[in-house]
C-alpha cells in the first residue's frame, strides 16, 4: 500500500466528528452532575472549600510550591494588590525514580530540600534569622513569627480535601505510583519534612493546579463576571470551575468532616478531576493505539479522558501508530521499498536502539514540532526524526506520514478538550447569565495550549459545533493563558488561609 494512503487510513481513525462532540458534551454534563451528588463517581467533582475568587486587590509576600507531572517548582510571590505580582522561582525536573519510589518520605524529603535550597538562594534573611534561632525551635504550629513563610502547596493530583490545608491522596496519575502515599494527608507529609529541616515555612493551603490557575486568572484579569473555569492541558488535564453551592448536594452529607463552610458567596470552586471522565468508556473514542497505551500504563482503566487528551500520552499514541505501520510489510514507512520516493540515493534506516521502540519513547513535543513544520520538504520533522529518534535519511514522504497522523491525534485531543469546556459553560448557564454580549472568561495553562500549534483554534472550531454555544457563543468565550498561574494561585489561597487563621486567633 502506498505510504500516503496508509497514513490517511490511520489518521481517519482519530476523526472526532461534530456528532461525537455533542454526544460527548451530553455525557460530560451527566457525569458532572453525578459527581456533584455522590462520592466515588467517575468524575470526582471535589469541593475545594474555596468560596470566593480574588479581585486583584490582594497583597503580601507568600511562598508556593508546585508538584506537577514533570517539574517541581518553588517560588515566592509578592502580590502588589493592583492585579500585578512579582515572582521569583526555581524549577527542577522530578527524578523519574522518585515518581515510583517505595515510600512517601523519599519524594517529600526531596521536595523539602528544594525549598531549603530556594530559601538559601533567594531569601537569605528569612533563612538566616531562622538558623540562628534553631536551638529554641518549638514548632511552627504554636509560633507566630513574621519570618515564617506561609506556603501554598499546589499538588496536581486528585486529593479528597478536608479543609484548606488538609487532604488525602485519592490516586496518583501521570505516571506517579507510590502506593504508600494513597490515603495520606499530603500537607502533613510535606510539613513533616520541612520541620525535619527546621525551615521557617508553614504549609497554609493545599491547592490543585487547576484551582490555582482559576485564582491567578481572576487576580490578573478581574472582570465584572469573574473567571468561570481554570483548565490545565499539559502533562495531564483537568479543570476547576465556580459552582453554585446548592448544586453540590453531596456537601450536605460531608460537611461534618469539612468544618464550617463560608457560604456568603453562595458559590464554591469545584475540582472536577475530568481526567477520569467516562472511565467506563460510554462515549470516548477508542482506537487500538489507545487500548495498547492504556494496557501498558501504570493505571489501566482510569484517567481514560486524560489518556486521550494530555501531553504525557499523545506521543505514545503516535508512537504506537507509527510502529504498527513500520511492522506492516506492505507499508514503506522509514524504509527504502517505496518506488514513489523522490530521493532514492540514500538509505533510510531506523537505529535498533531508537526510542521509537520503547514505551513512552516518543515525546509529545514531536507532535508540536511536526504540526508546526512549514519548512520545505518538512525538514524540521526529518531533522527531529534523525537527531531524536534514530531515523536516518527519512524521506519527505515519511515525514508527511508522521505529520498527518500526529495532526489527527492533536486535533482529536483539542476537540475532546472542547467537550469539557463546552460542558462546563453549558451546565453553569454562563452564556445566559452574562450580558448578551458579555464575556465568559477561562484561564488555561499547560504545554499543549502553550506549544501545540492551533490547539485553541481547534478547540474553538469544536465549540462552534455545539448548538447551545454556536458561533456567537464561541466568540464570547475568552480563553487566556495564565502562565505558571498555579504558583500565584497557591499564594492567593495561602493568603485567604492566613486571614482565616489570624481571624480565629485574634
Ligand atoms: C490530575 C489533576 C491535575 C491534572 C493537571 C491530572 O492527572 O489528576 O489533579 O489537575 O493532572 O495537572
Ligand atoms: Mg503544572
Amino acid at each position: 500500500m502506498a505510504l500516503a494512503v496508509a497514513a490517511e487510513r490511520v489518521a481517519a481513525e482519530f476523526e472526532y466528528s461534530k456528532e461525537d462532540v455533542n454526544r460527548g458534551v451530553q455525557a460530560f454534563i451527566q457525569q458532572m452532575d453525578e459527581g456533584l451528588g455522590k462520592k466515588g463517581a467517575t468524575m470526582s467533582q471535589i469541593p475545594t472549600y474555596v468560596t470566593a475568587v480574588p479581585n486583584g486587590t490582594e497583597k503580601g509576600l507568600y511562598m508556593a510550591v508546585d508538584l506537577g507531572g514533570t517539574n517541581f517548582r518553588v517560588c515566592s510571590i509578592q502580590l502588589h494588590g493592583n492585579s500585578t505580582f512579582s515572582l521569583t522561582q526555581s524549577k527542577v525536573a522530578i527524578p523519574k525514580d522518585l515518581m515510583v519510589a517505595k515510600t512517601s518520605h523519599e519524594l517529600f524529603s526531596f521536595l523539602a530540600k528544594q525549598i531549603e535550597l530556594f530559601l538559601k538562594v533567594h531569601h537569605e534573611e528569612h533563612y538566616q534569622s531562622h538558623v540562628e534561632r534553631r536551638a529554641s525551635y518549638v514548632g511552627f504550629g504554636t509560633m507566630r513569627d513574621e519570618n515564617i513563610f506561609s506556603l501554598g502547596f499546589t499538588f496536581s493530583f486528585p486529593v479528597q480535601q478536608y479543609g484548606i490545608n488538609k487532604g488525602t491522596l485519592i490516586r496518583w496519575t501521570k505516571g506517579f505510583d507510590i502506593a504508600d502515599t494513597i490515603g495520606k494527608d499530603v500537607c502533613a507529609l510535606l510539613q513533616k519534612e520541612i520541620d525535619a529541616l527546621g525551615l521557617p515555612v508553614r504549609v497554609a493551603a493545599l491547592v490543585n493546579d487547576t484551582v490555582g490557575t482559576l485564582m491567578a486568572r481572576s487576580y490578573t484579569s478581574p472582570g465584572k463576571q469573574g473567571t468561570l473555569l481554570g483548565g490545565i492541558f499539559g502533562t495531564g488535564t483537568n479543570g476547576a470551575y465556580v459552582e453554585k453551592l446548592d448544586k453540590i448536594t453531596k456537601l450536605k452529607n460531608q460537611s461534618a468532616d469539612a468544618g464550617e463552610i463560608d457560604d456568603s458567596t453562595g458559590e464554591m470552586i469545584v475540582n472536577t478531576e475530568w481526567g477520569s471522565f467516562d472511565n467506563h468508556m460510554s462515549v470516548l473514542p477508542d482506537t487500538s493505539y489507545d487500548r495498547g497505551l492504556d494496557a501498558g500504563s501504570v493505571n489501566p482503566g482510569i484517567q481514560m479522558f486524560e489518556k486521550r487528551v494530555s501531553g504525557m500520552f499523545l506521543g505514545e499514541i503516535l508512537r504506537r501508530a507509527l510502529i504498527d505501520l513500520m511492522n506492516d510489510p506492505s507499508v514503506p514507512l522509514f524504509s527504502d521499498d517505496d518506488s514513489s520516493r523522490n530521493d532514492i540515493s540514500s538509505t533510510t534506516t531506523v537505529a535498533s536502539d531508537s526510542p521509537l521502540y520503547k514505551q513512552w519513547g516518543l515525546d509529545t513535543s514531536f507532535l508540536s514540532i511536526t504540526s508546526g513544520d512549514s519548512s520545505y520538504g518538512l525538514k524540521a520533522t526529518r531533522q527531529a526524526l534523525n537527531s531524536d529518534y534514530g531515523v536516518s535519511a527519512a524521506s519527505a514522504e515519511d515525514a508527511e506520514a508522521a505529520r498527518l497522523i500526529a495532526g489527527a491525534i492533536g486535533k482529536r485531543a483539542a476537540r475532546l478538550s472542547a467537550v469539557a469546556i463546552a460542558a462546563v459553560v453549558i451546565t453553569t448557564k454562563s452564556l445566559e447569565s452574562s450580558a448578551p454580549d458579555g464575556v465568559v472568561d477561562i484561564g488555561v495553562d499547560g504545554s499543549l495550549v502553550e506549544f501545540y500549534p492551533n490547539f485553541e483554534e481547534y478547540i474553538r472550531e469544536a465549540l462552534r459545533d455545539v448548538p447551545q454555544i454556536g458561533p456567537h457563543g464561541e466568540k464570547r468565550i475568552r480563553i487566556g493563558i495564565a502562565k505558571d498561574g498555579s504558583g500565584v494561585g497557591a499564594a492567593l489561597i495561602a493568603l485567604v488561609a492566613d486571614k482565616k487563621m489570624k481571624g480565629t486567633h485574634e
